[in-house]
């Protein structure tokens, strides 16, 4: 079947965004089969844009060809039929688990990660694991093991990430919808970056249980769409306790996050933090920024100046408490029950040694290196310690903030997208430009991405939203609103 024959009023398959082709699936308009060889179709015709690490159409189509069965049986799911594509660091039975490292090529794992196994029962399709950073470890994909992913919207620019290969997918149309995840800015900073939407929940909504973990104080999963109406629909089905397998996941009832979405903004205070404004951000973002408060503004809410004082030091705090926890869980990878294994060794220290030294990348060996130093005798003090200190200190400066305001609003990285090996050989550039997305991460509080205008090169510019503990819903609500007033979200990279 062709693109066209799929092109049905209202625009083709791949255009239509979660909400609208979940509808037209229940209507029966258009099968799960047929949505499937659509996506998979532009899956193949755009794979030089790097954003899929595994691709299986056999298990995607019988996937669709259940969710054909229960939409005939009148059993469906809130996402019936709708595929969706999961980046790699999310562990599936039915397609392979590389973490976008070598370590874990040919890896299989035997059971599906709670987020999966959620939209999986809500009857979304899999369409395939998505390119990342190694282990989740980067801010541009190009420190995946396999290969780097690029912007559609100027293929000589990376994407972002680490939800580098998920941001693609979905800007692209080769996805309606995937999901993310976010340690310190994987799910905003890759969605500003391709202009499309994306949430991080607030720590602890979605189980962490099957993703490979990196910073486990820190991961969240999240979804990644084209709208904030397609977001809620993916978070509703994402979140909800999961004790018995994630013991910080929340003990927070699942919630429907579409209800709020539709409520007026009047009289939200909506508070702009002064040191995300400083020189460091660059003057093209700045004026989609400000112009996006004043949507708001015209909206009803009202916006005030905040103030968080220790933003600076959310890169150091963030660059010692994230290695530390790395390089304890990285320790499993040891070339005994996971993955890849050295074939030339003397002895079982020479096979960890080799093992480890092949499989892992550079930025992973940077960070298990740095990981392990600050937590050694005579520096935990120093560094791990001072560093936990410190992090409560950010995540009091928005307890103190959210006195005066209900969300806060400010931009989700310095710049926008910057070129293909922009950063190569300088990891602390990477570092700093994570300076805006640190901050909500280690206070654990929910945050968000939403396309705003375009910068220099015709770059998209994502506005960050934050919220108070548990409030996705205000955030979304905000985010649709915006999206209502605005078509920024609907624009899409020529030639996709
Ligand atoms: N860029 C940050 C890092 O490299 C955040 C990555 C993430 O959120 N997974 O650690």
């Amino acid at each position: 079947m062709s693109v066209q024959d799929l092109t049905q009023g209202g625009g083709a398959l791949h255009e239509l965004g979660v909400t609208a082709l979940a509808a037209r699936l229940r209507a029966r308009e258009v099968s799960a089969v047929e949505v499937a060889q659509h996506f998979l179709a532009r899956a193949q015709s755009h794979a030089a844009l790097g954003a899929f690490l595994a691709i299986d159409e056999a298990t995607t189509l019988a996937q669709a060809r259940a969710a054909d069965q229960r939409l005939a049986a009148g059993t469906a799911g809130a996402l019936e039929g709708v595929p969706l594509a999961h980046k790699d660091i999310f562990v599936t039975r039915d397609f392979p688990t590389t973490a976008g490292s070598k370590m874990l090529e040919g890896y299989r794992s035997p059971f599906d990660a709670t987020v999966v196994n959620k939209l999986a029962q809500a009857g979304a399709v899999t369409l395939g694991k998505l390119n990342c950073d190694e282990f989740a470890m980067g801010s541009a994909n190009e420190n995946s093991a396999y290969h780097p992913a690029r912007n559609p919207w100027d293929t000589s620019r990376v994407p972002g990430g680490s939800s580098g290969g998920s941001a693609v997918a979905v800007a692209a149309g080769l996805a309606p919808a995937v999901t993310g995840t976010d340690t310190g800015g994987s799910i905003r900073q890759p969605a500003s970056f391709c202009g499309i939407t994306g949430i991080k929940p607030t720590y602890g909504r979605a189980s962490r249980y099957g993703m490979v973990a990196f910073a486990s104080s820190l991961d969240q999963a999240g979804p990644m769409a084209r709208s904030a109406q397609d977001c809620a629909l993916l978070l509703s089905a994402m979140c909800g306790p999961d004790p018995d397998r994630d013991s910080t996941s929340l003990d927070v009832p699942a919630e429907d996050f579409s209800r709020g979405l539709d409520a007026r903004l009047d009289g939200l205070r909506i508070g702009v933090p002064r040191e995300f404004f400083g020189e460091g951000l660059a003057s093209d973002v700045r004026t989609a920024i400000d112009a996006a408060l004043k949507v708001y503004e015209g909206l009803g809410a009202r916006i005030v100046e905040i103030s968080l004082p220790h933003t600076e030091l959310s890169i150091p705090v963030y660059y010692i408490i994230a290695p530390a926890e790395a390089s304890s869980n990285l320790s499993r990878f040891d070339g005994v029950k996971f993955g890849h294994r050295a074939s030339n060794y003397s002895d079982l220290v020479d096979m960890y040694r080799k093992t480890r030294a092949e499989g892992f990348g550079d930025e992973v060996k940077r960070r298990i290196m740095i990981g392990t130093y600050v937590l050694s005798h005579g520096y935990y003090d120093a560094y791990y310690l001072q560093a936990q200190r410190i992090r409560r200190m950010i995540a009091d400066d928005f307890l103190q903030a959210f006195k005066d305001c209900d969300i806060i609003a400010g931009p989700v990285a310095p710049t926008v997208a910057w070129p293909l090996g922009g950063h190569h050989n300088d990891p602390l550039a990477d570092y700093l430009a994570d300076i805006f997305t640190l901050p909500a991460s280690l206070a654990g509080l929910p945050g968000m991405s939403v396309p705003v205008g375009f910068g220099s090169g015709g770059m998209p510019v994502g506005l960050q939203l934050i919220g108070n503990y548990l409030q996705e819903s205000r955030l979304l609500n905000a985010a649709h609103q915006l999206q209502r007033a605005t078509d920024w979200h609907q624009r899409t990279p020529e030639g996709y």
